[in-house]
Parts: structure tokens; C-alpha cells; sequence
């Protein structure tokens, strides 16, 4: 390794290290192989070594120990993010946070929890005093809540409360310095969100303050179709009824559901997957008959609570997991629709990809409260120029490309305009420049990294 880390273990012998090569190469990695792109130019890079504290005081003992020896940081939380965000690109040590990760409180509608904590668990402790978390991303099962923040947008709940950076969700961060003496600073807002979808680069998330949403019994459905519109509208219309209490619906076009193997659906239809509050039922029969679909399957709060089967694991970036199961060569995108025509962008896509692009898109609202959907279509090659050739058709219509096929916070969610106040934050929490560098391009840090060509 470029950087002195038998000093750095030897400083701090009884905090939890890892240094089989094959596990920090494995705390190294997240899903960042459903991009062709990806999976070429991050092959080879990972950490020198892991560590997991489990205090406050553990994490500012290392994190001080790193600022002195300038040795780069890498935060984790449980690595399912999907562009190599939690993946070093100069080496360093991995700052695993999923064992600091209690829940601290929940009052009516705001909770606060440490940031490893896995998004399921945050629910399960806050569930009993009538609350849940207001988007749930389909890797809830393990993903940390400090990694939704550094690198994930919403999820299941987007539908009702918009992304996390809509106003209002994320309520403060407690965020530490990294410093020879690290400090520990509360940022409330919109400061607190100026941490947000930035990797991990611009300070260490401690705990974190969000707005919660009403716990609901949830039935989970999947409305089948034979007419593409006929879904598409079904489900444009459901999540946005406003009589309904919806959580989730999203809409796929055949032949996507055909992938969910375990779900004993009818083949070859266009689908609506829905989560909605059990008392919502019958209005959505009603809906349904009228529009000629068909629920093809059904699933009461208590029989997913018993099976542990949850649709929940079958939408956003769920659906895609389950077509590489069935079929390798393919990848996808993610796009944003307009809130003013998605539905005709959705159709004339569709149409003139056909065979291609298999048409996933979720509905949700936006940050400033517009109804729309955002995509997450399947793409049927992993040949890179054709992707490009498709990403750039999207931004010619009008659909908005997140580019999930690079790993660089100007490339990705943020879309080229980097907001100043990112790099402010960097400068006052990471002087050194040692958050996952490489990852926010536009910081020119005053010290260059020692360079560390082995791992390229
Ligand atoms: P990691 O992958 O471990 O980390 C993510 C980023 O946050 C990294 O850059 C890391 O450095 C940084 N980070 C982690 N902890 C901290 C901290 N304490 N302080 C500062 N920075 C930190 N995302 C969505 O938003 N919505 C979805 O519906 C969704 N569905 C997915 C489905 C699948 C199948 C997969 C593979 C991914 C999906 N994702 C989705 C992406 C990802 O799962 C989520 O964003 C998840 O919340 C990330 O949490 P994590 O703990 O795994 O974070």
C-alpha cells in the first residue's frame, strides 16, 4: 500500500479491523456490475484495509488517526449501491458504519437514528409507535440509512413524499470533520442536505433526522393487462388518486413480470405493481374492473408479514435484479419524465425501442411536488455505444438521463451543474481532501494523493 497502514492499525489494536485481502476486497464492491461501463473501469479497485467501529468515540479515534497519516477514507454502509460509490478509486481504509447503528427516537411524524442502521430495522422500532420511514428503497432489507443519504434518491413512499431532497424529509445530519481533531457538527435543512447524493465525499454522516409517514397495513397487488396504455394509465392513475393511500405503484411492461419466477403470474402482460392501505381495496376493484385489468396477485399485510415475500423486492431497482437472474446480457438507465407530457414520453419511447428497451417506470412525485414517474428500464445489450446511442435519443425527447453508468457525483444524479455549497462543505469538513477522493471531480485537492498504480 502507498499509505503507512500498519501505523494506523497499530495506533488503534482494539477497534474491529479487516484485513483478509478477499473481505476488504468484498467491502470494496456494491452492485455497480449491472453497468457494462462500470464493471470495466472499476475492475481492480478497492481498499487496504476495513474497519467497523461501533461508538462515536471509535469512529473519531480513526477517523483522526487518518487525517494525521493522510490516509484516504471510504465510508460503507452495507455496498448496495449501483455506481461504485462505497468503492475506493485510490486505496485507503473502508469506514464500514453498519455497526454504529442504533435507533435513537421517533416522534409523531420525525425519528432520528444513527446512520448504519439497516432501513428495515429503523421501521421495525419505529412501526409499533405508529410511524414508518417515508421511502423505502427495494434494498431495504440491508441498506443503511446513511448510505440512502449519501448515495440513493427515494424509493417505495416517493409516490406520496417525493425524493429525500424534497423539503422536509431529511430534517439534520450529525456530521464529523475530518481532522487531525475531528469536530462534530449539527447541520440543519438545507445545509443537512448539502451532504445528500454526494458519495460520501463531503463528510462523515453520523445520525440522522427524518420526517416519517403514517404506518399503514399494506396490501400488495400486481394488476395485469392485455393493452400497454390500458396499464400505463391504470397505474398513472391509481398513484395519483387522491382518496387513495397508495405507497407504491409502478408500472412494467411485458414482458418484465414474466422475470418474477416465484410470483406464479400470468405470462406475457403488462403490470401494475401496487402497494396500497388495506382499506383502499375495494375502491381499486371497482377501478380495475372498469378498466378492464385484472388482479393476478394479492397479498394482505399479515401474509407478507408470515412469508417474508414482499413486492417490495420486486420494484425500482428490484425489477432489474430479477431480469439478470433470468437473462445476463443486459443492463439499464435511469430517466426522470416530465411531469407535463410522461405519459405520451413513456408511450413513444416504448414504441419506438421496442425490443430493446423494456419500459419499467415508477411514479412518484417530484422535489417540488409535481406528479410524474422516473424510469428504470431494462436495456436489452450491455454493447456500450448502443446505450449511449439510447441515452442520448431519451435526453433529445425531453427525458432526463441520471446516468447510472458512471460513478462520479457531477455525472450522475446532479447532471453537470454541481452546486457550489458541495464543495464549501468539502472544504470545511475535508480539507485534506481524503472522503472517497476521486469521486467529486471538480475538487482540486491542495496535496495530491500519493498515487497507488498497483490497483489500476
Ligand atoms: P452504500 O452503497 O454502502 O453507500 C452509498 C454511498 O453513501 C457511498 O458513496 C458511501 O460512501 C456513502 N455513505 C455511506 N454511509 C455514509 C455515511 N454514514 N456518511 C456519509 N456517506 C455515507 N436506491 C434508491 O434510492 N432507491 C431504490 O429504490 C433503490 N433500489 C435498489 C435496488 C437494488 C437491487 C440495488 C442493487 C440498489 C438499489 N438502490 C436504490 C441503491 C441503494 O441500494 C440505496 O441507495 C441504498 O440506500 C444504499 O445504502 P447502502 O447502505 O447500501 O449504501
Amino acid at each position: 500500500s502507498a499509505y503507512p497502514i500498519d501505523t494506523l492499525r497499530a495506533e488503534l489494536p482494539a477497534l474491529d479491523w479487516i484485513t483478509e485481502p478477499h473481505r476488504v476486497e468484498n467491502l470494496s464492491r456494491d452492485f455497480a456490475w449491472y453497468s457494462p461501463v462500470l464493471e470495466r473501469t472499476l475492475a481492480g479497485k478497492h481498499g487496504d484495509i476495513a474497519v467497523r467501529p461501533r461508538s462515536e468515540d471509535e469512529i473519531r479515534a480513526v477517523v483522526g488517526a487518518c487525517a494525521r497519516l493522510a490516509i484516504p477514507i471510504t465510508l460503507r454502509g452495507t455496498g448496495t449501491g449501483n455506481y461504485g460509490q462505497c468503492t475506493p478509486l485510490h486505496g485507503g481504509l473502508i469506514l464500514d458504519m453498519s455497526a454504529y447503528n442504533a435507533f435513537l427516537w421517533a416522534r409523531p411524524g420525525v425519528g432520528r437514528a444513527q446512520a448504519g442502521i439497516r432501513l428495515a430495522a429503523f421501521d421495525d422500532a419505529a412501526r409499533p409507535l405508529g410511524w414508518e420511514l417515508r421511502w423505502l428503497p427495494s434494498t431495504f432489507r440491508s441498506a443503511t440509512l446513511g448510505g440512502l443519504f449519501g448515495g440513493g434518491f427515494g424509493g417505495a413512499g416517493s409516490l406520496r413524499y417525493g425524493p429525500l431532497a424534497a423539503p422536509g424529509n431529511i430534517l439534520a445530519v450529525r456530521a464529523m470533520t475530518v481532522e487531525p481533531e475531528p469536530q462534530i457538527i449539527e447541520l440543519r435543512g438545507p445545509e443537512a442536505l448539502v451532504m445528500h447524493h454526494v458519495y460520501g465525499t463531503n463528510g462523515i454522516v453520523l445520525e440522522l433526522e427524518v420526517g416519517l409517514a403514517p404506518a399503514h397495513d399494506w396490501l400488495e397487488g400486481v394488476a395485469t393487462f392485455d393493452d400497454f396504455d390500458a396499464a400505463l394509465r391504470f397505474g398513472a392513475d391509481l398513484g395519483r388518486a387522491p382518496g387513495l393511500v397508495t405507497k407504491e405503484v409502478s408500472f412494467m411492461a411485458a414482458p418484465i413480470t414474466d422475470y418474477f419466477t416465484k410470483l406464479g403470474l400470468p405470462q406475457g402482460r403488462h403490470a401494475v405493481v401496487f402497494l396500497a392501505a388495506e382499506f383502499c381495496e375495494e375502491t381499486i376493484a371497482q377501478m380495475l374492473a372498469e378498466r378492464g385489468g385484472t388482479l393476478s396477485y394479492r397479498a394482505t399485510a399479515a401474509e407478507v408479514a408470515a412469508s417474508r415475500r414482499t413486492l417490495l423486492e420486486y420494484v425500482w431497482n428490484h425489477t432489474t435484479l430479477h431480469a439478470f437472474k433470468v437473462e445476463k446480457n443486459l443492463t439499464y438507465i435511469q430517466s426522470a419524465y416530465n411531469p407535463s407530457c410522461y405519459l405520451e414520453q413513456v408511450r413513444t419511447l416504448a414504441q419506438r425501442f421496442a425490443g430493446e428497451v423494456q419500459m419499467h417506470v415508477e411514479f412518484l412525485r417530484t422535489k417540488e411536488g409535481e406528479y410524474s414517474c422516473s424510469g428504470l428500464e431494462i436495456i436489452c445489450t450491455r454493447d456500450e455505444t448502443r446505450l449511449a446511442e439510447i441515452m442520448q435519443a431519451y435526453r433529445d425527447s425531453g427525458v432526463v438521463i441520471n446516468n447510472p453508468h458512471t460513478c462520479y457525483v457531477e455525472e450522475g444524479k446532479q447532471n453537470l451543474k454541481l452546486n457550489p455549497q458541495v464543495l464549501a462543505m468539502k472544504q470545511r469538513f475535508d480539507p485534506q481532501g481524503l472522503l472517497n477522493p476521486g469521486k467529486l471531480k471538480s475538487w482540486a485537492p491542495a496535496q495530491p494523493l500519493a498515487q497507488e498504480p498497483a490497483h489500476a
